[in-house]
């Protein structure tokens, strides 16, 4: 396990994934019955874009450092703004970051819950020393693939997964079919929102093939790209895949994706597209 997510904090994946993650949970916030998220592939809890990883690749000066001060920003980013906003109190560049768990963690209400997993030692000791104080929060050092077997169906009936893995391994997109069909069928009324990388385009439309063939329904497709999709040494953009996205917020999000790709720049070739991979 190479894969260290302090390097990559805040870049512009990072605010797409966590801007959509917002939005879902604040819809399903709407109702006022409990909800369950799992968070298989946490991270840490907030990461420092002043410490050495992250100074090292600067990704986050393209990602969240072009959006902090977004005065035009569309209402659906707004939410997602204000948590990070909140991190970073009285500074006008933002030092604090906070991961996927974090996120889900600040949106929490009374009864809500949050297992978090984490599988890198050292991520998950400060996963757990962040979320220590929060009785709302279990977190596990253990393998997120795992998780979805022993924590689903939840007793709450309502809430999200969030399949964020760092495709390190060649097998990563099957990985995360064989355990989404295998959720799916314990907790099929379930929000599941997967991450996944987009370098070119052959492994994508592999993982949408085989999305397409697993038997799952209502699976939307949510793309961002800064440069084409034609280069597998390099990261062009990224997508998220959503089965059971609550209602009309694929417009919602496809309006929040077009304004985002506009504001951090991205090429000809590039740009953003929300599209029903499998219908109902
Ligand atoms: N979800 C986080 C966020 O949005 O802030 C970022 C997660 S990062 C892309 C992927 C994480 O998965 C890394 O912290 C890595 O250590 C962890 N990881 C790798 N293999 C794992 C596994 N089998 N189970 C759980 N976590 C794993």
């Amino acid at each position: 396990m190479n894969y260290r997510h302090a390097y990559h904090a805040g870049g512009f994946t990072d605010v797409v994934k966590h801007a959509a993650l917002t939005l879902v949970l604040r819809r399903l916030m709407e109702k006022p019955t409990p909800l369950f998220v799992l968070d298989t592939h946490a991270g840490a809890g907030r990461y420092d874009l002043l410490g050495d990883e992250a100074s090292k690749t600067g990704e986050h000066r393209v990602g969240i450092g072009r959006v902090i001060g977004w005065a035009a920003a569309p209402k659906a980013l707004r939410p997602y703004l204000a948590i990070v906003g909140a991190m970073n109190r009285r500074r006008a560049e933002p030092r604090w970051y906070p991961g996927s768990s974090e996120i889900v963690r600040s949106l929490l209400r009374k009864n809500d819950r949050l297992v978090a997993v984490e599988l890198h030692p050292e991520d998950a000791r400060a996963l757990a020393r962040s979320m220590a104080t929060d009785n709302r929060v279990e977190v596990r050092k253990d393998d997120g693939y795992a998780a979805l077997k022993a924590y689903l169906p939840p007793p709450e009936r309502r809430g999200l997964v969030l399949i964020d893995p760092p495709f390190e391994l060649r097998d990563e997109f099957a990985r995360i079919v064989g355990g989404l069909k295998h959720a799916w069928r314990r907790w099929p009324t379930g929000v599941y929102m997967i991450w996944y990388p987009i370098k070119d385009r052959a492994p994508v439309a592999g993982f949408h093939d085989a999305l397409a063939a697993s038997g799952l329904r209502r699976v939307i497709t949510a793309e961002l790209l800064l440069r084409p999709d034609d280069d597998p040494d390099r990261l062009n953009g990224c997508g998220l895949a959503f089965v059971n996205l609550p209602w009309r917020l694929d417009a919602t999000l496809s309006e929040l994706l077009l304004a985002l790709a506009e504001r951090l720049d991205a090429l000809p070739g590039g740009g953003a597209r929300v599209a029903t991979l499998i219908g109902e």
